[in-house]
């Protein structure tokens, strides 16, 4: 029994000896430690006063609808890109993948939830009921259940074969688009409105929405999607503080997009990094859409994420000299004084510039609707 003792030890010493020694570096296999690891940006946006600032991608497609990447790559990459919280938001109808034909529509989002899980990204159960304007493309977030929508987009005979008009269009089935949306809501889904302005190049506000918006129904609506945006979306803003995103829509791979700029995203100011407190946020209107350097959203936001991100050091209270460091990753421009002087706040830099006590700076790239928002900084 000694011996076996002794032995046992021995066995496990040599195992260790074998563990803290470097991996192998010789002529036949070198490691490239460099290039073996994933690493993920940290994306530097300071959380405002008495909230987390998350950040989200609430539109993503995968290779189970038009994507082409899967759902767990897809967590992958937002992981990488720094994101906090993403929905997969197949869409209903769509089948442009060879690989599949989905027919469990919640499938994108226990793949990717199960990967959320591992890497800590949150994870929401959506999906993008996908109709011909008017009506358009809507995502319904925080869904129960993906598998209640109309599959058939377009009328179809009772062989399941598509109905053609004269010109050989196929026929939206508009009697079914509002049941979906209905059934979205009974769910206590949250709505977007997906970019407008696409595919016509026209952002049409059709009476459809504008009653939709009215009443409420709608929650948001995308002011950025994929790489093109739609300033129309701004009015919208001014007249019914229909809150902002940003959302890439991705179908490709994120890698290939977005990889000389901050990935575009929207900020959710959150109580807590929850999928509750997500939802709660959303539905509080406790967003910003960020895109392209610009900032885009409720001014009192705004100014919040700007007191926390720009730093202030007074050098000369007198002379107004400062030294403004901006701790975040969001370069912003601003003009003030009589003479309009520009002045660049660059991310995670600082700068020394003379500013007089209370003066108001316009923030060039920060758009509370129209309008760009106006703050003193110190
Ligand atoms: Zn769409
Ligand atoms: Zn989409």
């Amino acid at each position: 029994m000694k011996r076996f003792l002794i032995l046992q030890c021995l066995v496990a010493l040599a195992t260790m000896a074998y563990a803290q020694q470097p991996r192998v570096m010789n002529d036949d296999r070198t490691y490239c430690h460099e290039l073996g690891c994933g690493s993920r940006k940290i994306v530097s946006i300071p959380n405002i006063e008495g909230y987390l600032t998350l950040k989200g991608d609430f539109h993503m497609h995968t290779y189970l609808d038009d994507g082409s990447v899967s759902p767990k790559a897809r967590v992958r990459e937002a992981w990488y890109d720094g994101l906090d919280v993403v929905a997969m938001t197949p869409h209903i109808g769509v089948h442009k993948t060879d690989c599949v034909h989905l027919k469990d529509y919640n499938l994108p989002y226990k793949l990717a939830q199960s990967e959320g899980k591992k890497v800590g990204v949150l994870v929401i159960q959506s999906a993008e009921i996908t109709r011909k304007k008017p009506f358009g493309h809507m995502n319904a977030l925080f869904l129960k259940d993906c598998n209640v929508f109309e599959e058939n987009r377009y009328l179809v005979d009772e062989n399941g074969v598509l109905l053609r008009d004269k010109n050989g269009d196929r026929i939206p089935n508009r009697a079914t688009e509002m049941k979906d949306f209905e059934a979205a809501e009974a769910q206590g889904a949250f709505i977007i409105w997906n970019h407008p302005g696409w595919p016509d190049k026209r952002s049409t506000l059709y009476p459809l929405h504008k009653k939709l918006i009215e009443e409420k129904r709608i929650h948001a609506v995308e002011l950025f999607n994929g790489s093109e945006w739609y300033p129309r979306v701004l009015d919208w803003f001014d007249t019914y503080k229909l809150p902002m995103m940003a959302n890439t829509d991705i179908h490709a791979i994120s890698a290939n997009i977005y990889n000389r700029s901050l990935r575009p995203m929207t900020l959710v100011f959150a109580k807590e990094r929850t999928l509750e407190s997500v939802r709660e946020a959303m539905f509080a209107g406790r967003m910003l859409a960020l895109f392209g350097n610009k900032l885009a959203g409720d001014a009192e936001l705004i100014k919040k994420l700007l007191k926390s991100s720009l730093q202030v050091r007074v050098i000369d209270e007198k002379r107004g000299s400062i030294e403004v460091t901006n701790i975040s990753d969001i370069e912003f421009q601003a003009t003030f004084g009589k003479e309009q002087k520009y002045v660049v706040f660059y991310p995670r830099t600082a700068t020394i510039v003379t500013i007089p006590q209370g003066a108001e700076l316009d923030f060039a790239n920060c758009l509370a609707g129209r309008k760009s928002v106006k703050t003193n900084i110190w």
